[in-house]
């Protein structure tokens, strides 16, 4: 009897190691996938101690409104497991305070084109076109931008499934839905065609919710973390339909406001309270993930001429494969 009170705690302790390994590891992939960890020079395995990993847990816990309890608690783990925008959320530099983020480029002129060159099977395509340009339609809506669908339309859309070409494979159903590439890359924008994609409120992934969060990063705009932002990146089952004011001051940072002028054709954004930064956590380096040390552009000068290839590095991909790499490994050493 002496012994089983031993041995039964043991086995205990060991099943609950090895049931919560997996959540480890998932979640250090979700942390480097998503920019909050950073992945070594080799990009392909990184050693994470269990303060790293607590602070980098703190950062997305606080990116997502949710108690930074630096633990893998429930909540946490329900939200790295619900569907979302498959960009990164350190891209560009964020305040201080939560709101909208910039990446740092821009289109140059406020007439933009758009073609769709694949579609789904699973919706017809007069939904899908009536689709797409009412998600362009909502950025027009705050600003002077204007979008229409041409066959040689700049910023290509595509639906696509698991490894597309990018560098950028998607995940099969849940998980990531989409992602889109900034001004300065194209703004190509990509739907995981995995997804049940349906128009319209219901059991399925608005398309139209979707593709209009991704126009805002086509458009230069990162990931928020205003919950209630159109920019921030978890899919929203409730959603009215409309911009935030958040994605309506980010936009009209870029492009101005409805009329030509700079002017927030909203009352203005009350100024937050600021909150004091975290000392033990400095903000991190703005970086594109899945480019070890690959700068977030800062007040990057809008080209003549954009989209094109970027010729400026030397050795860069035609698809900048700023997207999460997946299959790294990871060692947490507690
Ligand atoms: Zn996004
Ligand atoms: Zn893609």
């Amino acid at each position: 009897m002496k012994i089983l009170n031993f041995v039964l705690p043991l086995i205990f302790l060991c099943l609950k190691l090895c049931e919560s390994k997996p959540k480890i590891q998932n979640a250090l992939m979700y942390l480097s996938q998503y920019g909050y960890l950073e992945p070594n020079a080799m990009g392909n395995s990184s050693l994470v101690n269990a303060k790293t990993f607590k602070k980098s847990l703190k950062e997305f816990q606080s990116f997502a409104g949710i108690p930074r309890t630096g633990k893998l608690d429930k909540l946490t783990l329900e939200v790295m497991s619900s569907p979302r925008c498959g960009i990164g959320d350190k891209v560009g530099t964020p305040g201080r305070t939560k709101r909208y983020v910039t990446q740092g480029s821009k289109w140059r002129s406020k007439s933009l084109t758009y073609k769709i060159t694949k579609y789904t099977n699973s919706l017809g395509r007069e939904e899908v076109d009536k689709a797409i340009q009412d998600a362009f339609n909502l950025w027009s809506k705050y600003t002077d931008l204007t979008f229409e669908r041409s066959d040689r339309g700049k910023i290509d859309i595509r639906f696509e499934e698991r490894n597309h070409g990018d560098n950028s494979a998607f995940d099969g159903p849940g998980g990531v839905l989409a992602h889109a590439y900034f001004p300065q890359f194209g703004g190509a924008t990509h739907f995981d065609d995995s997804e049940p994609w349906i128009i319209g409120a219901g059991s399925g992934i608005n398309l139209y919710q979707v593709a209009a969060h991704e126009f805002g990063h086509a458009l230069g705009l990162s990931h928020s973390q205003v919950n209630a932002a159109l920019m921030a990146p978890f899919y929203k089952r409730q959603w009215n339909n409309d911009l935030d004011r958040d994605d309506i001051t980010g936009i009209q940072k870029l492009y101005g406001g409805k009329g030509g002028g700079t002017d927030p054709a909203p009352p203005p954004e009350p100024a937050p309270p600021e909150e004091p930064a975290p000392p033990q956590e400095p903000a991190p380096r703005p970086r594109i993930p899945g480019f070890p040390g690959f700068p977030g552009f800062p007040g990057f000068p809008v080209f003549p001429g954009f989209p094109r290839t970027p010729r400026f590095f030397p050795g860069f991909p035609r698809h900048y494969p700023g997207f999460p790499i997946h299959r790294r490994v990871f060692r947490v050493n507690f």
